[in-house]
């Protein structure tokens, strides 16, 4: 084991790989050189270290490099994409389809459209947090811009059927987003194969660093275009203004040829793991799967403990085990989350609700641990709780 507490909230960040790390580290120093220099050395050296890493995360999606925008995160891809595409195609229209079960970054950038007069239909999701086909289908019109539909969901692993959206929005010549951030790295995601216009994704959830991020935007078939939201030199043809986080990007690209090397046996290894938590963590009475059905990533596994708060149960055990609600409340009131709700959670069962996202570094031992340590603190709560009640 490697120490304590164990970290299973590989969702909400990873470890920057060490030879990402020792990829990136001459471009702060001797190679520290401007992107954008076209008059010496200095300058050619960091554009063929971009160039590359381009190349590198191009090819981890499918995508040719001149599609790759490199940004400062899956949020600010985010933004640039909705944002981009509603001040780019107002003469169109002005209405976007947004799943409900989305992650803050696209969720509130939407609702921030909506505050400068966007109409947003939000897809509702099953029990088992997959939108309806029929019911996208359903929702366009001859003035929507957009579909909005994450590739998988950070908090329960759910995979959506992407190339089917990708197809319908295709048939309807209506541009195709997906949040991608999750799915990168963990199961195949190919942007020809699944009709997608526009994707982001972020370098600190592949085991790159934090910081850094990238907006693929399809050049043909559409050639997607798109408002910049940040304004200056022309980087990044235009999309994306400022100088180059060189490093960052040098290490993202690392990152992004790792995955393309590890994803499919790391895929099975941290399954197998995961199935072994998973019927672990049900055996515990009162547990709750959330998000179960065929359709998810391999490497999550989203559970309530009914009766138990959520954030109880951590404070209780975060000595030990690095896990979260999955959730990314920032604010100083905990809500139930927004996508267990939309799965049709009650508040409660909502709010006891954990996240346990595993990764390259788990081990079975880990996980043994995790289980009997998961089992005991739930036991004792629930004692606890019959204790005050006897009182
Ligand atoms: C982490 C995450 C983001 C935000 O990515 P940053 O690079 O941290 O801005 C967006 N969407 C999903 C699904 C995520 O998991």
């Amino acid at each position: 084991m490697s120490g304590l507490p164990i970290y299973l909230d590989y969702n909400a960040t990873t470890p920057c790989d060490q030879k990402v790390l020792d990829a990136m580290l001459p471009y702060f120093t001797h190679k520290f050189g401007n992107a954008a220099s076209r008059s010496h050395a200095y300058g050619w050296e960091a554009e063929e270290a971009v160039k590359f890493a381009r190349e590198q995360v191009a090819a981890l999606i499918n995508a040719i490099p001149e599609e790759i925008v490199f940004t400062s995160g899956a949020t600010e891809s985010a933004n640039l994409a909705l944002k981009g595409v509603f001040e780019m195609y107002g003469a169109k229209g002005k209405h976007l389809i947004v799943a409900a079960t989305e992650h803050k970054a696209v969720m509130d950038t939407a609702l921030h459209l909506e505050r400068l007069g966007a109409e947003i239909s939000w897809l509702g999701v099953n029990a088992d947090g997959l939108i309806n086909l029929q019911e996208l289908e359903g929702a366009i019109r001859t003035d929507t811009l957009l579909i909005a539909v994450m590739y998988a969901n950070n908090e329960t692993g759910v995979v959506q059927p992407i190339r089917r959206i990708g197809e319908i929005a295709k048939r309807h010549q209506v541009l195709f987003f997906s949040d991608a951030t999750q799915a990168i790295g963990k199961v195949s995601v190919d942007v020809i194969r699944d009709h997608i216009d526009v994707m982001a994704f972020s370098a600190h959830k592949i085991y790159g660093p934090k910081g850094v991020g990238a907006l693929y935007v399809r050049r043909k078939q559409p050639r997607v275009r798109l408002s910049a939201q940040m304004d200056g030199g022309g980087h990044e043809r235009g999309f994306r203004s400022g100088t180059l986080n060189v490093p960052g990007i040098v290490g993202f690209g690392k990152a992004a040829a790792i995955c393309l090397e590890k994803m499919e046996p790391e895929a099975r290894r941290q399954e197998a793991l995961r199935n072994k938590l998973e019927a672990g963590l049900l055996n515990i009475e009162g547990t709750v799967l959330n998000g179960g059905s065929k359709s998810r990533l391999p490497q999550t596994i989203n559970v309530s403990f009914r009766g138990i708060e959520g954030n109880s149960l951590i404070a209780g055990i975060n000595k030990e085990i690095a896990v979260s609600s999955g959730s990314a409340c920032t604010s100083a009131l905990p809500e139930p989350s927004h996508v267990l709700k939309a799965m049709g959670l009650d508040d409660e069962l909502a709010n006891s609700a954990l996240r346990f996202a595993l990764g390259r570094e788990t081990t079975e031992k880990e996980i043994d641990f995790v289980i009997d340590r998961i089992g005991s603190v739930v036991k004792q709560f629930r004692e606890k709780q019959l204790e005050n009640f006897n009182i």
